[in-house]
C-alpha cells in the first residue's frame, strides 16, 4: 500500500516498538480502510471473516481507548480518478466473498468494501465514536488532519500517508498481551536524517511506484531512486522540479545524444583524464592543463561533453527509461498529493458523543455474540478512560465517581479503587454501581476535590488509629512494667499481700 518499499527507505529513522500506552492524551487520526484491509487478510470464510472483522475493530478501538487515545476514524470517499484501477483489483483480492449482511438490492451497486466500511461506520457510530468521510482517498484526509494540528498523529500503513503532508505517522499496530506497540515514522526525522522532504518523496515515488502507478519506471527501485534524489540534492536541485523538466531539458538533451553517439569513443588521456593521448600530450602539450610540452595528473577533470555527460550517467539512464512513458512525469499523481484538500471541515463535528448503547449491544449481539453484561465491561473501562485523559476537551461526561473505596494498586501504580455512577441507558449491568480502579494522580487531577476530601479522612483515621496504638502499647508496657516488679519481689523472698 502506498509507495513501493517506502516504509524500508525510511526504516532507519523509524522509532520501533513504541508501547502505545505511552501516547496517551493524544488524538489520532486513524485511516479505517487500512484496518479493515489489515483484519480482512485474517484466514476464514464468509460471513465470519465479517464478523471477526467486526471484532477486532471494536476491541482495538476500546484497546486504544483505555490507554486514553481519542480516536477520529477517516473513511475514505470517491476513490480519485487516478487510482481508480489499483483500487479495485485491490478490494477484489480483499474483499472478494461478499458479506451475508449486505441486502441483495445493495449488491448491484456497492462493492463488498462498503459493505464492511458501512458496517464498521455503524459500529462508530453506536460507540460514539467520531468519523469523517474523505473527499478521495482516506489517508489523505489523515494526513490533511495532522498538517492542521487537529490530530496528533496519523494511524495507517499507507506511505501515501506522508506524500500528502502527514507528519507523524504511526504503522504496525500489533498487541502483545494486554499491551500494543507501533512504529513511528516522524517526517521531521526523515528530513533531518535522510534529507529527505515531502516533495522528495512524491519525486520518489514517481520513480518507484504508488498506488496510483503501480509500476512507477520500468527497472528503477529503491536504491536507484534514493541515489539520483541524492544527486539532486548535492548539486543543489529540487528532485521534483529537475524530473518534472526532464523532457524539455535542453542539457540533458545534448547530453543524452553525445552519450548515445561515436564521439563516446573519443580518446582521452591516462594520465591528464583530457581529451588526447598521452603521446600527443606528451610531444604538444594539453591545452585544459595549460602546458607546452606534457600534462598534469593533478588538474581539474574534463569538461567536454562527453565527460560531462558521464557524470549524469544515472541521471539519464533514468530519465531515458522515465520518458518511455509518454505520461511521465505524471502531472495528475503530484496535483493529487500536493493538492489534495477537504474543505468543510470547519463545521464537522469531532468530538465524542456518549454512546448508545441499546444500539450498541443489539449491534454486538448480531455480530459477535457477546453478552451485555460483559460487554458493558469492557466499555466503562474504555470510556472511563478516555473520559479521564481528555476531561477539558470532552463534551460527554458519561461516568461520575460516587465515592472512593480504598487505595490500591492499578498497573502498579499507586491507584484508587471507585465507586461510579451507573449509566442511566445500561440495562445489562446487574450491580447498582460500577467499581472500576483509576490512577491516583489522574483521578487527583480530575476530581481534586474528592480525592481532599478522601485522603484527609485517610490521614484523620491514621492519626486516630496511631493514638489508639499509643495508647495500647502504654498499657501493654504498664503491665510488663508491674510484671517485673512482681517477679523480682517474689525472687527476693518478700512476700507481699
Ligand atoms: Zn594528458
Ligand atoms: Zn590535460
Ligand atoms: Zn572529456
Amino acid at each position: 500500500m502506498g509507495v513501493t518499499n517506502l516504509w524500508t527507505v525510511l526504516g532507519s529513522c523509524m522509532e520501533h516498538d513504541v508501547p502505545t500506552s505511552s501516547f496517551s492524551g493524544q488524538t489520532l487520526a486513524v485511516d479505517l480502510s487500512a484496518w479493515l484491509v489489515e483484519f480482512s487478510k485474517v484466514k476464514t470464510k464468509g460471513g465470519r471473516r465479517f464478523n471477526l472483522c467486526v471484532r477486532n475493530l471494536l476491541y482495538r478501538i476500546l484497546h486504544l481507548m483505555s490507554q486514553g487515545l481519542k480516536l477520529l476514524f477517516v473513511v475514505e470517499g470517491k476513490v480519485p480518478d487516478v487510482k481508480r484501477n489499483t483500487m479495485i483489483q485491490r478490494q477484489k483480492q480483499n474483499f472478494g466473498a461478499l458479506s451475508p449482511t449486505c441486502k441483495s438490492s445493495q449488491l448491484a451497486d456497492r462493492s463488498s468494501f462498503n459493505c464492511y466500511t458501512e458496517t464498521s461506520c455503524e459500529l462508530l457510530d453506536s460507540l460514539g465514536v467520531p468519523w469523517l468521510r474523505s473527499e478521495g482517498e482516506g489517508e489523505a484526509l489523515c494526513a490533511q488532519l495532522n498538517k492542521d494540528g487537529v490530530v496528533d498523529a496519523c494511524m495507517t500503513e499507507d506511505s501515501d500517508v506522508l506524500l500528502y503532508g502527514a507528519r507523524r505517522v504511526y504503522r504496525n499496530f500489533r498487541r502483545v498481551g494486554a499491551d500494543s506497540y507501533v512504529d513511528i515514522c516522524q517526517m521531521e526525522d526523515v528530513e533531518s536524517d535522510l534529507n529527505l522532504n515531502r516533495q522528495d518523496l512524491i519525486a520518489m515515488a514517481l520513480m518507484i511506484g504508488c498506488d496510483y502507478h503501480k509500476q512507477g519506471v520500468k527497472n528503477v527501485g529503491k536504491i536507484k531512486s534514493m541515489n539520483l534524489v541524492e544527486e539532486f540534492k548535492a548539486k543543489n536541485l529540487d528532485p521534483l522540479e529537475r524530473l518534472c523538466g526532464w523532457r524539455e531539458n535542453e542539457e540533458l538533451i545534448k547530453h543524452q545524444a553525445v552519450l548515445s553517439s561515436d564521439d563516446r569513443q573519443q580518446m582521452h588521456c591516462s594520465k591528464c583524464a583530457h581529451i588526447g593521448t598521452v603521446e600527443c600530450h606528451r610531444s604538444g602539450g594539453c591545452e585544459p592543463c595549460d602546458t607546452q610540452t606534457d600534462c598534469r595528473a593533478d588538474s581539474d577533470p574534463c569538461h567536454c561533453l562527453l565527460c560531462k555527460a558521464r557524470v549524469n550517467k544515472l541521471e539519464l539512464d533514468l530519465r531515458d527509461k522515465a520518458l518511455q512513458d509518454a505520461l511521465f512525469p505524471h502531472h495528475d499523481i503530484i496535483k493529487e498529493f500536493l493538492n489534495f484538500k477537504c474543505d468543510n471541515l470547519e463545521s464537522v463535528e469531532v468530538d465524542y458523543k456518549p454512546p448508545s448503547l441499546s444500539k450498541l449491544i443489539a449491534f454486538l449481539e448480531q455480530y459477535i455474540k457477546i453478552e451485555g453484561e460483559k460487554m458493558m465491561k469492557h466499555l466503562c473501562v474504555a470510556f472511563l478512560q478516555l473520559q479521564l485523559k481528555h476531561i477539558s476537551k470532552f463534551s460527554c461526561l458519561c461516568f461520575k465517581p460516587r465515592r472512593i473505596i480504598k487505595h490500591c494498586k492499578h498497573s502498579h501504580r499507586p491507584s484508587y479503587e471507585i465507586e461510579w455512577e451507573k449509566l442511566d441507558s445500561d440495562i445489562w449491568t446487574i450491580s447498582d454501581v460500577y467499581t472500576m480502579k483509576v490512577e491516583r494522580e489522574q483521578f487527583s487531577t480530575n476530581f481534586p476535590v474528592m480525592a481532599e476530601e478522601y485522603e484527609s479522612q485517610c490521614m484523620r483515621t491514621l492519626e486516630g488509629k496511631k493514638r489508639q496504638k499509643a495508647r495500647c502499647q502504654t498499657t501493654v508496657d504498664d503491665f510488663f512494667k508491674r510484671t517485673k516488679r512482681l517477679r523480682s519481689v517474689k525472687n527476693s523472698g518478700i512476700i507481699i499481700d
